[in-house]
């Protein structure tokens, strides 16, 4: 076994040990004086979907350890366009997306998809995950709505189209997707 291996499962059973706060203050005062450890810790955090920047790695090791744990059920969000405005990477096409900068980008500017993640925007309370796929767009007052349908559960919502941001949606692909609804946008 590669000792890569071995340390990722020490490190999946540290977080997982650490579930009260004494365990957690334990085994994170084990992680202080374990750098390799560390790191592997760090590495098992994100796959699992947990927000660690970074610099979380010159961070207590108890609080690695507890945003370790947290929000496994948040393992789909790693490479999920949500209705925050940050960098993500498309999970349809591969795209890596820039944040949007006036306003939160919740699709993929290239291909338009976006990700089930959200109830209301921005909360990631739908545990669902599937992938959004746009099915048609219409005009709305002077830009555009695109109408999704979730590969996974079936459900429909609406977003709207981003045209006057930093890297906007792609036109060919919302004239494609308007084309779609019998609308036929001018510009
Ligand atoms: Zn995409
Ligand atoms: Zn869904």
């Amino acid at each position: 076994m590669a000792d890569d291996e071995g340390r990722r499962g020490e490190a999946k059973a540290l977080i997982e040990a650490a579930s009260t706060r004494g365990e957690m203050k334990r085994l994170g005062a084990q992680l202080d004086h374990d750098h390799a450890l560390r790191l592997a810790v760090w590495k098992e955090g994100r796959r699992r979907g947990a927000d660690l920047p970074d610099d979380a790695l010159t961070w207590p090791g108890k609080r690695l350890l507890r945003k370790s744990r947290a929000r496994e059920a948040a393992s789909q969000v790693r490479t999920t366009p949500t209705a925050r405005d940050e960098a993500f990477t498309c999970s349809h096409c591969g795209e890596e997306v820039v944040p949007a900068q006036r306003t939160a980008r919740d699709h993929c500017p290239r291909c338009l998809h976006s990700l089930h993640v959200d109830r209301v925007p921005g909360d990631r309370a739908a545990g669902c995950g599937g992938l959004l796929v746009p099915v048609d767009a219409e005009r709305r007052g002077d830009g555009f709505r695109i109408r999704y349908r979730c590969a996974v559960c079936g459900e429909e919502r609406a977003n709207k189209a981003l045209l006057e941001v930093v890297d906007p949606d792609d036109w060919e692909a919302l004239v494609a997707l308007t084309a779609a609804a019998g609308d036929r946008p001018s510009r």
